[in-house]
């Protein structure tokens, strides 16, 4: 679990928040206890923050705000800077620790923490190309576009990518000049803590970046606090309907990341085993446990037949175990409750006359793994658009495949969601690509490739999906007040009644 995390010692290190630059204790002794989902072995406790620990961390992160905010934008590159070359020089004890406490291998997880460093780098980079901007409007009149840091941000976050999504929302806030309060998931809590102590330890000021665990109610209090002036949550719709009616109480603007049911569109002029492979990549990956995984395969009649079978082929090739070890391709789901709802899931889509082409249960593994949350990777056939799995976000790896008879019905068939995050396609005719994509209701979209994740490309869906953007431009400025000051160089005033055309 890495001797930095040990904050008391014991094998399984009891951990204190982080705020203020230290760690402190929580005012009570009420503990989450953290499990590996792959051996349900206790790998650490954290602090269930109360009320009071909130208000210590907002306060920790008020009482920074002055000082970092008022930095020149190129001093707070210097030090997101910093922070990234940090994580950068411990991915391996940050990939173990994520793969222990999530369940992702190793491999999977040291990919991603390798490109940790590159949203910190980018956004402390675009960061300063955006002070003020200044524009002649009609009529002799300047005006100037000031853009200045919110306040106090509270950052909710799921446990599926805890560093990744973390650093994402942190790195667009902080270069921003914003102070920050994070409330992880109560599933993987500790990442989001070390990350904490690392910022201080590479020199962001005290209280720049906080850390308060607990559970949802946790999540609610740290919204409802007063001086928080800005809310961003990555997790599930119904969480994303709770906090946009917190936030909709106190008229504070937030970013909603929420659930998806991805789309995949198969073109018959897709080499069969380029389709097959991209569809396991879409499919499995992360136990198919990301918002954007590919779930619902919608698939060119005439290559149906051939597709199910080497997608099937494919799942069942997947190497499942300890996530620990370099071999292995998948790990268990998050929970017993997820667990749960994948074989639930399963029975429900056979019972509605589905085909299982692939998987279909939990998995026969030694000890100490026979004890984990792990799920087959699951391939279904023959799903209609009218049955559970084909519309529910299930948050596992078990997928179905339909087919379809031309463009129309598969954008019919994409489309029919309540959902508009992720899809993708795969087809190698590029006019098609282009009709066919303008057509989704998506907010991200792959052609050929699935999962691309990259700070340079805007993220983020429309309707039971949320709204507002991570990545790019966008991300930066929604932590970001506007205000315009328009100024006056024509000497002769013009007043209000007599200068129509500057106010139409
Ligand atoms: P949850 O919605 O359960 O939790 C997200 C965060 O919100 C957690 O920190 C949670 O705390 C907190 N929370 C829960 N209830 C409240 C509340 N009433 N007020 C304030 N905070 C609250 O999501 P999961 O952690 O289960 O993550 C999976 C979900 O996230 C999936 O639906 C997935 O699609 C979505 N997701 C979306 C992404 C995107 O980019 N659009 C990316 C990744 C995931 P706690 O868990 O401790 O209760």
């Amino acid at each position: 679990m890495g001797s930095a995390l040990a904050v008391d010692g014991g094998p399984a290190p009891r951990h204190r928040l982080f705020y203020g630059g230290a760690w402190r204790a929580p005012e009570t002794e009420a503990a989450i206890e953290v499990r590996s989902p792959a051996t349900l072995e206790l790998l650490a406790s954290v602090p269930m923050a109360s009320a009071a620990d909130v208000d210590a961390a907002v306060g920790a992160a008020r009482a920074a705000l002055a000082g970092w905010s008022a930095l020149d934008s190129a001093e707070r590159a210097r030090h997101l800077r910093a922070f990234a070359d940090l994580i950068g020089a411990r991915i391996d004890e940050l990939a173990a620790l994520e793969s222990a406490v999530t369940g992702r291998p190793i491999r999977e997880m040291r990919a991603q923490m390798g490109r940790i460093p590159e949203w910190l780098d980018y956004f402390a980079a675009i960061a300063m190309g955006l002070e003020a901007e200044a524009n002649s409007v009609k009529g002799g009149l300047v005006t100037v576009t000031r853009y200045e840091a919110m306040g106090v941000c509270a950052l909710l976050t799921p446990w599926n990518h805890p560093v990744l999504i973390l650093v994402k929302k942190l790195a667009a806030a902080l270069a921003a000049g914003n102070c920050c309060v994070v409330k992880p998931s109560e599933l993987a809590p500790v990442s989001p803590l070390l990350l904490a102590e690392w910022a201080a330890e590479a020199g962001l000021p005290d209280g720049v970046v906080n850390v308060v665990t607990g559970a949802g109610e946790t999540g609610a209090l740290l919204c409802d606090h007063p001086q928080v002036v800005r809310i961003d949550l990555t997790g599930g719709t119904e969480t994303g309907r709770k906090v946009a009616a917190r936030a909709g109480q106190r008229l504070v603007p937030c970013t909603l990341e929420l659930g998806g049911k991805t789309p995949v569109l198969v073109f018959a002029d897709t080499p069969l085993e380029e389709a097959a492979a991209g569809a396991a990549f879409a499919a499995f990956i992360a136990a198919g446990q990301t918002c954007v995984s590919g779930t619902r395969f919608l698939v060119e009649r005439s290559l149906y037949e051939p597709f199910v079978a080497a997608f099937a082929e494919r799942a069942r090739a997947i190497r499942l175990g300890d996530p620990a070890d370099p071999e292995t391709e998948m790990g268990p789901v998050i929970s017993a409750a997820s667990r749960d709802r994948c074989l639930q899931a399963m029975e429900e889509a056979r019972a509605a006359g589905a085909r299982c082409a692939a998987g279909g249960g939990s998995p026969t593994l030694a000890p100490p793994f026979d004890r984990g949350h792990f799920v087959e990777p699951t391939v279904f056939a023959e799903v209609s658009p009218d049955m559970a799995l084909f519309r529910e976000e299930l948050f596992g790896p078990v997928v179905s495949v339909t087919p379809f008879e031309d463009e129309a019905q598969a954008v019919a068939l994409a489309n029919d969601s309540a959902y508009a995050l992720g899809a993708a396609l795969w087809t190698r005719d590029v006019t098609r690509a282009l009709r066919v994509g303008n057509r989704l209701r998506a907010g991200v979209l792959w052609v050929n490739d699935h999962h691309k994740n990259d700070p340079r490309a805007i993220w983020g869906g429309f309707g039971d999906s949320g709204f507002g953007k991570e990545n790019g431009w966008d991300a930066l400025k929604s932590y970001l007040n506007k205000r315009s000051m328009t100024l006056r160089s024509n000497p002769a005033f013009d007043d209000w009644f007599g200068g129509g055309q500057r106010y139409g």
